[in-house]
């Protein structure tokens, strides 16, 4: 049986989008759980704490002046505010991840991925996920049962804002089936993997493939 081949490639920064209720957070922990070569950014915000969420796994919880002073620090990759709170992507686990030779998955809002493509642009691969309507949306936050009639009104004019900026992404899908959306979602992952430029290996194995023929390079 044939040898199989590994080739070397630069990681990339997949940035998925939505407005909350579309389907983001199911969909990126399906991923981190089916591929052991992409990890999750952790953001660092100053929101409050949500019940069952934990310091260092869904955010690292900080307070305004840290915050502030990480910014001073330089110590984000990006950071915005959003809904009244500050989020930020810590850029030294990110550059850790890269040096490992993992992909870094990141769940940040449009203003992120719109700094994350500035600073990074040809290793970032920007993907949105659009509910199939607003109603659907609707019926989906209030189906959590978490939140009163205002604040589900508040939620869906943010979602209506957040979805005015699907046309700065790379990919726009649509999640009218939780598994065929994250099937398109892996797709796209493992196509973006492929992209020659990305495949920093290929140089020296076509070359090597080329050489492996005696002659051959003369007549070409
Ligand atoms: P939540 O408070 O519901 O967890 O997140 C609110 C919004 O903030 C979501 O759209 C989420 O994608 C975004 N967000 C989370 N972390 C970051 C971050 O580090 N940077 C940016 N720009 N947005 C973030």
């Amino acid at each position: 049986m044939a040898e199989s081949v590994h080739l070397n490639r630069r990681g990339l920064l997949f940035v998925l989008s939505s407005p909350s209720g579309a389907g983001k957070t199911t969909i990126s922990r399906k991923m981190l759980a089916a591929d052991r070569d992409i990890a999750l950014s952790i953001s660092a915000t100053t929101r409050p704490m949500r019940p069952g969420e934990v310091d260092g796994k869904d955010y690292h919880f900080v307070d305004v002046p840290t915050f502030k002073q990480m910014v001073a620090d330089g110590e984000f990759l990006e950071w915005a505010h959003v809904f009244g709170h500050r989020y930020g992507t810590p850029r030294a686990p990110v550059e850790k991840m890269l040096e490992a030779g993992n992909d870094v998955l990141f769940d940040i809002d449009w203003q992120g991925a719109q700094q994350l493509y500035q600073e990074a642009g040809p290793d970032v691969v920007r993907v949105f996920i659009l509910p199939p309507s607003m109603a659907e949306l609707e019926r989906r936050l209030r189906a959590r049962n978490t939140d009163s009639d205002e604040v589900i009104t508040a939620r869906m004019e943010r979602a209506a804002n957040e979805i005015s900026h699907w046309d700065g992404y790379d990919y726009v899908l649509v999640n009218d089936d939780v598994e065929g959306c994250f099937e398109q979602v892996m797709a796209i992952l493992r196509a973006e993997r492929m992209k020659r430029r990305r495949q920093v290996g290929l140089i020296g194995f076509a070359r090597d493939l080329i050489r492996s023929v005696p002659d051959a390079d003369t007549k070409l």
